[in-house]
C-alpha cells in the first residue's frame, strides 16, 4: 500500500460574491481532486484545536496525527531543526527576524521581512551580529532571507513576544519581549540597532532603494518537541516535500525523509513539476510522501483572489493529475487531498475553522463516495 498526502496550504477559504457565491477551491477547475472527492470520501478535518492560533505549525501536527496539545512548541524549534542546527533540551530557540522599523524616536514596523532581504545580505548581518552580540550563551544562525534563528542556552518560556507581521504600522516598543529576561531579549534588540544602523550591507540597500535591515525581532520562541517518529506508530517509511522551513522542521521530527526538489521556491512561480515526479520518484521504493505546496497561502495573504485560483488550478493540474495518472503503477495506494487551515483571501491572515479533505482509496470498497466535487460546501454537507 502507497500512501499520498497532498497539500495545499491555505487552499480552503469562504464563500464571495465576485465567484458567484463559490470559494476559490470551487470556483477553480480542478478536475483531478474533484474525481478523487467523488470517487473517495470527503470531509471537513479540524486541524486547529481551541485555544491555539491557526498557525500552519499546529494545523501540519495535527495532520501528521501529533496532538498539539502534546507536541506544540512554538515554531523556532521546527525552523532550527530545518536549518541544521540541533537543540539541546535546555535550549530555547527563537525566530529572529531582520526587519525595517522607523527611527528611535518613533520605531513603527515598516517592514517584518527588511524588504525580503537577501539571504547573502543576511547572513552578513547575522555573522558580525554574532561577533558584537553573541556569547556562549546566546547564539545567531543564518537562515533564509529574513528568518533567522537565535538560540539561547538555559532559557526560559515565561516570555510573551509578537509576530511582527502582525504589527505592521505599529509602533513597535509597545510589542517588545515580555516576561523572564525581557530585558535581556530588548538589550539584544537595543545592540542589533546600533550595530545595523552604519552597516555597509544597510547602506548599498538604501543607496539602491531597499529597504534596510535596521533591527532584529525576536518571537516564535520554542524548546526541542519531543516527538516520536512517525514510524513509531506505523510501519512506513515516509518522506516530506516543501519549500517551507516549518513544514521540514515538522518533516525532521516526524522522521520523515526531507526530499529536494530544484525549484521549490514556496511560491506560485514553484517547480510544481518537479515535486509531483519527486514524489513518483520516492514512492517506488517507500511507502509514505507528504507533499506540501504554500503557493494558494501566499496568495491568500497577498489577498491575490487570481492568483489564489491559478494556485490551486496548478496544484491540481501539475500535481494532483500527474500523481494520479502514474501511481496505479505502484500497485495499490489511498491518495488525500485537503488543505491545513483556511486563509481567506479577504482577510488576508489564517482562520480556526475546519478544511476540507479527500481521500480515495483503490480499494474500491473503502470509498464512501457521498460528493461530486472536491470543496468547502459539500466536505461540510458529507
Ligand atoms: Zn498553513
Amino acid at each position: 500500500m502507497k500512501y499520498i498526502l497532498l497539500l495545499g496550504d491555505g487552499m480552503a477559504d469562504n464563500p464571495a460574491d465576485e465567484l458567484g457565491g463559490k470559494t476559490p477551491l470551487e470556483y477553480a477547475a480542478t478536475p483531478h481532486m474533484d474525481r478523487i472527492a467523488c470517487m473517495g470520501t470527503a470531509g471537513l478535518i479540524d486541524t486547529i484545536p481551541r485555544g491555539f492560533p491557526p498557525g500552519s505549525d499546529v494545523a501540519n501536527l495535527s495532520v501528521l496525527g501529533y496532538d498539539p496539545h502534546i507536541y506544540h512548541s512554538g515554531r523556532a524549534p521546527l525552523e532550527a531543526a530545518s536549518i541544521g542546527i540541533s537543540l539541546s533540551p535546555d535550549d530555547v530557540a527563537f525566530r529572529c527576524n531582520l526587519v525595517t522599523l522607523g527611527d528611535d524616536e518613533d520605531p513603527v514596523m515598516e517592514d517584518y521581512s527588511a524588504g525580503h532581504i537577501s539571504s547573502q545580505e543576511a547572513g552578513l548581518l547575522i555573522d558580525d551580529l554574532n561577533a558584537f552580540a553573541g556569547s556562549d550563551q546566546c547564539r545567531f544562525y543564518s537562515g533564509v532571507s529574513y528568518r533567522n534563528i537565535m538560540v539561547l542556552k538555559g532559557g526560559s518560556l515565561r516570555v510573551v513576544t509578537t509576530p511582527p507581521h502582525d504589527i505592521v504600522g505599529q509602533n513597535s516598543n509597545r510589542y517588545l519581549p515580555q516576561g523572564d529576561a525581557a530585558s535581556f531579549l530588548v538589550n539584544l534588540v537595543k545592540r542589533s540597532r546600533v550595530l545595523f544602523r552604519d552597516h555597509s550591507v544597510n547602506r548599498e540597500r538604501v543607496d539602491s532603494g531597499k529597504r534596510p535591515a535596521s533591527s532584529i525581532w525576536l518571537w516564535g520562541e520554542g524548546k526541542k518537541p519531543r516527538m516520536a517518529p512517525i514510524s513509531d506508530r506505523y510501519p512506513v517509511r515516509g518522506g516530506l516535500i516543501s519549500a517551507v522551513d516549518l513544514l521540514r522542521g515538522i518533516g525532521y521530527y516526524a522522521g520523515l525523509e526531507l526530499l529536494h526538489v530544484d525549484g521549490a521556491t514556496g511560491y506560485i512561480d514553484t517547480n510544481y513539476e518537479g515535486k509531483a515526479a519527486k514524489a513518483l520518484e520516492f514512492l517506488t521504493m517507500n511507502d509514505f510522501v507528504f507533499l506540501h505546496v504554500e503557493a494558494p497561502d501566499e496568495m491568500s495573504h497577498e489577498g491575490n483572489m487570481k492568483g489564489k485560483i491559478r494556485a490551486i488550478e496548478d496544484f491540481d493540474r501539475k500535481i494532483v493529475g500527474t500523481i494520479l495518472g502514474e501511481v496505479g503503477q505502484l500497485g495499490e495506494y489511498r491518495i488525500a487531498i485537503m488543505s491545513d487551515h483556511p486563509t481567506p483571501f479577504k482577510i488576508r491572515t489564517h482562520a480556526s475553522d475546519p478544511s476540507p479533505f479527500a481521500v480515495y482509496s483503490s480499494r474500491k470498497e473503502e470509498n464512501i463516495r457521498t460528493v461530486l466535487s472536491f470543496g468547502e460546501t459539500g466536505a461540510k454537507k458529507s
